[in-house]
């Protein structure tokens, strides 16, 4: 058995049958196995139980930056750490990937959810991203179009029977510096470069989010919720001060799921060792030496809070893993 506390950013005492680093693509092609889960540094999962199969860690490194046009090409393999990658390309002024400072996690996991932050998601910079299907043995190339991209979703996320392992990937980044200052606490700054920028981002999130190397979490275990123009009427007839974001879509509203926790009465709550975050209240902790169940047990009470006040029944971002392999929520 291997623990796996190391490589779940919750910090769970929880174990695999087996576990693989895995450093280069040739390592993949021996790779002949039944049950595998692939994590880069474990920070988006929930493990309920002990895993019964084989973990597969994404250690491929490498960083390779060409110019095209005004544009850069940045391959990096999926082991790279995403936040020791933006801090090398801001070194070196090229742009775009600011915004997504000091999330925890490796750049091969960043993709599979569409990682977001103050207002880029970075399948919007993704050029392509080279995997190995485990099953077939085959290294595959998909564009940003073949990864369909959306919010906190992709093809790899939403194909859960195929594993597939991302050993590269590409990005298009700028040469110019044109920030996306959308976002509050943002918006006010008028950054000269991208060091600039990353730094303040890195400064918003530390005043609001709990970092995983000190205390255990997953960040937000929730999605923000879409509503329709009646559910948001209804709403706001009642809450005068709910913040409202509009959607791509006509007619959809996004609703920020941490200010309905807290109007439900469940900002810096606690469950036996588990409890949600003071300062943001979408995000779960881990407060010291805390059970599995206690955090599904927390989620499902934070969950039926805010389905009594607001009728709006949250999904959870965090994706949750059995002895068997990953679950819904509904199966819990
Ligand atoms: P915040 O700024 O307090 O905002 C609360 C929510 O309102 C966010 O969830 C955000 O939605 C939405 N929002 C705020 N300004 C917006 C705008 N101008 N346009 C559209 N939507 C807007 O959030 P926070 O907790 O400090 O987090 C800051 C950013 O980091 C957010 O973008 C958040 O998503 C991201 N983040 C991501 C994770 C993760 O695990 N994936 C964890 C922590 C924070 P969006 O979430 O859709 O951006």
């Amino acid at each position: 058995m291997h623990d796996l506390s190391s490589y779940n950013s919750f910090g769970l005492h929880v174990s695999a049958q087996d576990l693989i680093v895995v450093q280069s693509e040739a390592q993949l092609d021996e790779i002949d196995l039944e049950q595998v889960l692939i994590l880069g540094k474990g920070s988006d999962v929930l493990f309920t139980d002990d895993y019964d199969g084989t973990v597969l860690i994404d250690e491929i490194k490498g960083v390779q930056i060409e110019r095209d046009g005004p544009d850069y090409l940045v391959r990096a393999g999926g082991g790279v750490v995403l936040d020791e990658l933006i801090a090398e390309l801001v070194s070196r002024n090229i742009s775009g990937m600011e915004n997504l400072s000091a999330i925890p996690g490796t750049l091969g996991a960043a993709p599979v959810q569409n990682i977001g932050a103050y207002g880029v998601e970075i399948g919007d910079l993704i050029e392509e991203i080279e995997f190995y299907d485990l099953e077939r043995h085959v290294l595959q190339t998909f564009d940003r179009e073949q990864c369909a991209f959306a919010y906190r979703s992709s093809y790899f996320k939403e194909h859960k029977s195929d594993p597939l392992f991302i050993s590269r990937v590409t990005l298009r980044l700028n040469s110019v510096f044109d920030p996306d200052l959308s976002y509050k606490g943002v918006r006010e700054l008028d950054p000269k470069s991208p060091y600039e920028l990353r730094t303040r981002i890195a400064q918003l999130r530390r005043q609001k989010l709990p970092d995983p190397q000190e205390v255990g979490n997953a960040g937000s275990f929730f999605k923000n919720p879409v509503v329709t123009e009646d559910k948001l009427k209804e709403l706001q007839a009642r809450y005068s001060d709910l913040p409202v974001y509009r959607t791509a879509q006509p007619g959809l509203y996004k609703l920020a799921a941490g200010w309905l926790i807290d109007k439900a009465g469940c900002r810096g709550i606690t469950h036996g060792h588990a409890g949600t975050w003071e300062h943001q209240a979408l995000v779960i902790v881990n407060r010291g030496g805390a059970r599995p169940h206690e955090i599904v047990a927390l989620a499902q009470y934070v969950r039926s809070e805010v389905a009594n006040a607001f009728g709006i029944l949250l999904e959870p971002e965090v994706r949750v893993y059995n002895r068997q392999g990953e679950i819904s929520w509904e199966q819990l």
